[in-house]
């Protein structure tokens, strides 16, 4: 098969597209024909060496994507041949044009839910909805602030909080991303790139502050989150790429708190929740992919590089 493969850690140039040898499907495992590859930004950490997981060389990147089920191993009970599926962190790389996962990596994807859409749910809207339930426990009274709402995790969050009632407040850097992020359902947008930002948000809820933020970029923002908090606040870190001073006063004064995670420590009962909510979202419309950037596979090389430039618009993938 045609894949990308990782022969050593470093820029993005060492993705190669190679001829590999496709998997097979051993128990409990399936073999997905990929129709489509989600681009991350921790994709580009990993091929760097520089990430929590360091896979064994060579390696395919890629934790999610879409498709249909090529061949099922023995013992899987819940997939066969021919079923459309979105696939999160599979035992092989989805940069490729099959990929070999485990049954409880396969999610079924509904059939007005297109490939591309698929390909961008399993780690945008998976994040955003372990965010929003089960760290933040929102409510739809409760004011959120997405800080980085225009990408892929932002979109999501917007659409997930609109979904369950909440007042929505985007941020995005450029007013193709500020228009994206009005379109799916914030009630206020703001472009973080202009000085002054945070005043219009504080002031769009009327002094008061806001009762979430879902931060994106924590290195640069959490100083700054701490001082938009309502009473009761809480930040919840979903991206950093570096550290940062904050002052613990402006915790004190507000009972407020910060709390971080990374969608690889989900457990299996919090994984259950997101994708049942996630297919009653696709099945009711409130859950809606936004394709971005369609890129073929061998342009992997050029996704790396885009994915951590600013003017996201929702998510980026790749077609094998
Ligand atoms: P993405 O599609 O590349 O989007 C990045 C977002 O960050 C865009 O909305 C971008 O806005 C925004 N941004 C850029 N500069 C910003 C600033 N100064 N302040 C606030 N936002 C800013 O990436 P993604 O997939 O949404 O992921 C977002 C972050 O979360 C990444 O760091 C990623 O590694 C992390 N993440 C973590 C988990 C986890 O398990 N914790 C899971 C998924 C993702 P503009 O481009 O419009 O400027």
């Amino acid at each position: 098969m045609r894949a990308i493969v990782v022969h050593e850690f470093g820029p993005p140039e060492v993705m190669k597209l190679e001829e590999f040898p496709a998997p097979k499907a051993g128990p409990g495992q399936a073999v997905v024909r990929v129709h489509a590859a989600g681009v991350n930004p921790f994709d580009t950490y990993m091929r760097n060496g520089t990430y929590a997981i360091k896979p064994a060389l060579p390696y395919i990147p890629g934790g999610e994507g879409a498709g249909v089920v090529e061949s099922v191993g023995e013992g899987v009970t819940r997939f066969k041949p021919g079923d459309r599926v979105y696939v999160g962190h599979p035992i092989t790389g989805m940069y490729a044009e099959y990929t070999l996962a485990l049954e409880s990596q396969l999610h079924r994807l509904p059939e007005r839910t297109t490939f591309e859409q698929g390909a961008g749910l399993y780690v945008a809207y998976g994040t955003a909805y372990h965010a929003l339930y089960h760290h933040a426990k929102a409510h739809a009274s409760e004011t959120l602030l997405v800080h980085g709402a225009s990408g892929g995790v932002g979109i999501a969050a917007v659409q997930l909080a609109r979904a369950i009632g909440m007042t929505v407040i985007g941020t995005a850097g450029t007013d193709k991303g500020l228009e994206l992020v009005r379109h799916e359902g914030a009630h206020h947008a703001f472009n973080h790139r202009n000085p002054g930002y945070t005043d219009a948000i504080m002031k769009a809820t009327g002094g008061r502050g806001v009762d979430v933020v879902l931060e994106m970029l924590a290195n640069v923002n959490l100083a700054t989150d701490l001082k938009l908090l309502a009473r009761f606040g809480r930040v919840i870190i979903i991206g950093s790429r570096g550290d940062i001073s904050i002052t613990p006063r402006d915790l004190m004064a507000r009972t407020a708190s910060v709390r971080g995670f990374t969608l690889w420590g989900i457990s299996e009962a919090e994984e259950a929740d997101v994708h049942a909510g996630l297919f009653a979202g696709l099945e009711n419309g409130t859950v809606c992919p936004i394709v971005g950037k369609e890129l073929p596979l061998a342009d992997a090389v050029r996704a790396h590089k885009e994915i951590l430039e600013t003017g996201a618009h929702g998510k980026m993938i790749l077609r094998p």
